[in-house]
């Protein structure tokens, strides 16, 4: 069977992309070794942050931008609520610069984009952070609070199922629980191999996810590692602490990332915050990841992040889960030709912060490909500049 276009992964960026294609009236086919939306990948949780002012940089923004008109189009299309608009609070010490995804100085990065380019926002000091958000305890005078009221959280798992229902309903075929074995260029054309036969396509958009690197080779088992992570969710005591006023947060902590952490409030019909922190030292192979996260680890992250730091939330975990990030040398997403296969696109933007940009990347993806000049820019995040951050 042969396709305008092939998208391989339908998680996150897959499904964007695979649904923004299928509404241009691109003749589209989206492979998946799984049945998403499912929990093998980086794309399940039930919640991922999304912020507005990116301290990851300019080059995200509109990206932003675009995915919250995104968001709130889906939601009018197909009645599902996918964007909870609740707010986000940065805490972190005015002395001390913390490092997050590659920024220095995430914080005081963030307050700047939010300046220049006029995202609403609010600085808090001490005293304002007590007041407005009493939930959050133990930090001292020092402490400087960044507030976004148009951030909060997207539901991933619906995000993605919505769009691939929207894509199907749009003339999309989707192939599920169908593993792609190889991907190949030939003269005009690109095939895929999978377990139960060949597709080919003028031109396949790969967001294979933590799998990237083993299926498309060249440069990127070099460029891409898996850093395994893992979320708790503790229940409340004291539900009607987060009742209000309960944003998103990110408990920024001295000055190395992997001291920090970030929670949700508790989503609808459930009685429990989820927590977590980012962790870059344990590398993983993504075909034999171990998914199961023990007591004592629970116990610790209970001591380090939420006794004396967050009111009324009790030592019961209520769930625990793995997921992975992959992670690029800059933190930065890596989207661009593939060098040696001609006619494919390589998407491998996780590096922890994706889930918030998935909608707009595939908008900007299929814009490109119909030839649309009003695509968002997308070359902040070519090989060569992350290439040449490695080889620096
Ligand atoms: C714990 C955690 C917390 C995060 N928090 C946030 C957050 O708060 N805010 C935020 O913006 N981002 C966050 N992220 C990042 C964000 O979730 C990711 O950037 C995003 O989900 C990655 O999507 P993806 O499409 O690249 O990967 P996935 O969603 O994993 O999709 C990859 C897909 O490819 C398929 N696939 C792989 N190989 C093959 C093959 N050979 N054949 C067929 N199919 C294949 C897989 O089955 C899978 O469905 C977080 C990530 C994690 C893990």
């Amino acid at each position: 069977m042969h396709y305008e276009v092939i998208v391989v992964g339908m998680g996150a960026f897959g499904a964007a992309t695979l649904y923004q294609l299928a509404q241009r009236g691109v003749r589209v086919a989206g492979v998946d070794r799984f049945a998403p939306p499912h929990d093998q990948g980086s794309s399940h949780g039930d919640t991922r942050i999304t912020r507005q002012a990116i301290g990851e940089g300019a080059a995200y923004v509109p990206l932003a931008l675009n995915a919250h008109r995104i968001w709130r189009d889906l939601e009018a299309h197909s009645g599902v609520p996918l964007l909870e608009a609740c707010g986000m609070l940065m805490l972190s010490d005015s002395r001390v610069a913390t490092r997050g995804h590659g920024t220095a100085d995430f914080a005081g990065e963030t307050a700047a984009m939010a300046r220049r380019f006029g995202i609403e926002h609010a600085l808090l000091d001490a005293a304002a952070i007590a007041q407005r958000f009493p939930q959050f305890t133990g930090y001292g005078p020092h402490a400087v609070g960044y507030y976004e009221p148009g951030a909060g959280y997207v539901r991933p798992e619906r995000a993605i199922e919505v769009q691939l229902k929207l894509a199907r309903q749009a003339g999309a075929e989707l192939f599920t629980n169908t593993q792609v074995t190889a991907i190949e260029s030939y003269a005009g054309g690109v095939r895929v191999r999978t377990a139960t036969g060949v597709l080919t396509a003028d031109r396949v958009i790969s967001c294979a996810g933590m799998w990237s690197a083993g299926l498309l080779g060249g440069p990127f088992p070099q460029l891409l590692k898996v850093c395994r992570q893992k979320l708790y969710w503790f229940e409340l005591d004291e539900p009607e602490r987060f009742a209000t006023n309960a944003p998103v947060y990110i408990l920024l902590d001295g000055g190395a990332d992997t001291s920090s952490c970030y929670g949700f409030p508790p989503v609808r019909g459930e009685n429990a915050i989820k927590i977590a922190t980012e962790q870059y030292a344990d590398i993983c192979d993504p075909e034999n990841l171990d998914r199961h996260i023990t007591q004592a680890d629970a116990e610790a992250m209970y001591e380090q992040h939420v006794a004396g730091r967050l009111a009324g939330v009790s030592r019961r975990l209520l769930k625990s889960k793995v997921c992975t990030y992959t992670i690029t040398p800059d933190f930065n997403f890596l989207i661009d030709e593939h060098p040696e296969l001609p006619g494919v696109t390589v998407v491998s933007a996780c590096s922890g912060h994706g889930f918030k940009h998935s909608a707009a990347v595939g908008e900007a993806l299929a814009m490109r490909y119909c030839g649309d000049s009003r695509a968002a820019d997308l070359s902040a995040f070519s090989l060569s500049n992350a290439a040449g951050w490695a080889t620096r």
